[in-house]
């Protein structure tokens, strides 16, 4: 089989086989030049015009909200709430229940509830969940998917039912991700970011009727607004990254302040403790990141640190090979058999899964076109590094 070699970023270590990514003539990706760029921002103007935003959406006469907070629970959604507290703003906040709860990450959320805010939560039906978890896996790669859109649909659904006009997202995941410059400019999360960018991969709710029994009915949740009711409140989402310099690392730093819960130890198959912490099913989500375009959470963290002056490159390459790409037999504590026994799979139907989305021109075979693994059924890729 015909291989390419894979290309690295020569500054971080995000590979150009990451969807959207490019390497300019000097080799550096787009993530790194956008980071690069920030120093020409003029942080302090930003600041005065998230007041000013704030401001205008304030309720006047305090008879509702003066802003939503769509939380998760995880380390920015912590730090999002202090940051609106902290300038005087009363949030509704409000959590789409992920895909499968970890016990940390329910402690996480009632701490946020802790900081003093109203809150919502939002279930979907566990039973139709999971048949979606399991058919995005097998048909897209993403056990994710419903995950993705319910976090995106319900707080907007909700900003549209209690007249709450002003959404606080965190950060543009095109931003420091690397991604088109025009959705990297952007401060604003609407449908058309959502269908983009938002993780659907392609896939649509409306592709979900009629397949493992889901009815139209059952999916209410995960639909976004009409452009009407959208237009009826006036509903807008402000990216906060895009008027506070986002650290991930920091907001974890702020959060744990406030009571916020890390893990013990390193998250598996990450490099930091403070992330990812509130569903089980995440690691697998991560993992098919690897399988089709050879990186994982462990390279994107390493890229953050890299772009901040807190780990060296050549230390990013070896904690990637260290941590990265392994075989997702534990997350949390929890072992995989347990994970996939709520959607119904077994641990060798997962693994034919993993084989028939592996991208096999990003990994090591055999003679015959096998993908070569280990006795604990990882990978290999076919170069960490850059070469000469
Ligand atoms: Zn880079």
């Amino acid at each position: 089989m015909n291989k390419k070699t894979i290309r690295y970023c020569k500054r971080c270590v995000m590979p150009d086989t990451k969807p959207d990514l490019h390497l300019d003539e000097e080799g550096i990706c787009n993530g790194c030049r956008s980071f690069e760029n920030r120093k020409n921002i003029n942080w302090e103007m930003r600041d005065q015009e998230l007041k000013m935003i704030l401001e205008k959406y304030r309720s006047k006469d305090g008879s509702n909200y003066d802003c939503l907070i769509p939380v998760s629970g995880g380390k920015d959604s912590t730090f999002q709430v202090i940051k609106m507290l902290e300038l005087g703003m009363n949030p509704l906040c409000v959590t789409a229940t992920t895909d499968m709860l970890s016990e940390i990450g329910r402690r996480n959320i009632e701490n946020i509830k802790n900081l003093g805010v109203d809150y919502v939560e939002v279930t979907t039906n566990p039973v139709i969940r999971k048949r979606i978890n399991k058919l995005t896996l097998t048909e897209i790669g993403d056990i994710s998917w419903p995950e993705h859109v319910a976090i995106f649909t319900i707080p907007v659904r909700i900003a549209v039912q209690m007249n709450i006009p002003l959404l606080i997202w965190g950060e543009n995941s095109q931003n420091e991700y690397g991604g088109p410059a025009a959705a990297a400019e952007n401060n604003v999360l609407n449908r058309r970011w959502l269908e983009e960018f938002g993780g659907m991969l392609g896939f649509r709710v409306n592709d979900l009727v009629g397949q493992a029994g889901i009815t139209r009915n059952n999916l209410i949740q995960f639909t976004y607004p009409s452009d009407d009711e959208l237009k009826r409140v006036g509903v807008t989402g402000l990216f906060l990254g895009h008027y506070i310099p986002w650290d991930g690392h920091n907001n974890a730093m702020v959060a744990q302040a406030y009571g916020f819960e890390s893990w013990p130890t390193i998250v598996e198959g990450s490099v930091v403790a403070y992330e990812n912490l509130d569903n089980l099913q995440m690691r697998i989500h991560d993992y098919f990141k690897f399988l089709k375009y050879g990186y994982d959470r462990s390279t994107d963290w390493c890229c953050l640190h890299i772009r901040r002056n807190r780990l060296s490159r050549d230390e990013a390459v070896n904690l990637v090979r260290k941590n990265g790409g392994k075989m997702p037999l534990k997350y949390l504590g929890v072992p995989i058999e347990d994970v996939l026994k709520k959607i119904d799979m077994t641990l060798g139907e997962f693994t034919s899964v993993c084989d028939r989305f592996t991208n096999k021109k990003l990994f090591i075979c055999d003679a015959n076109g096998n993908l070569v693994k280990d006795r604990h059924g990882n990978l290999c890729r076919i170069n960490d590094d850059n070469i000469n």
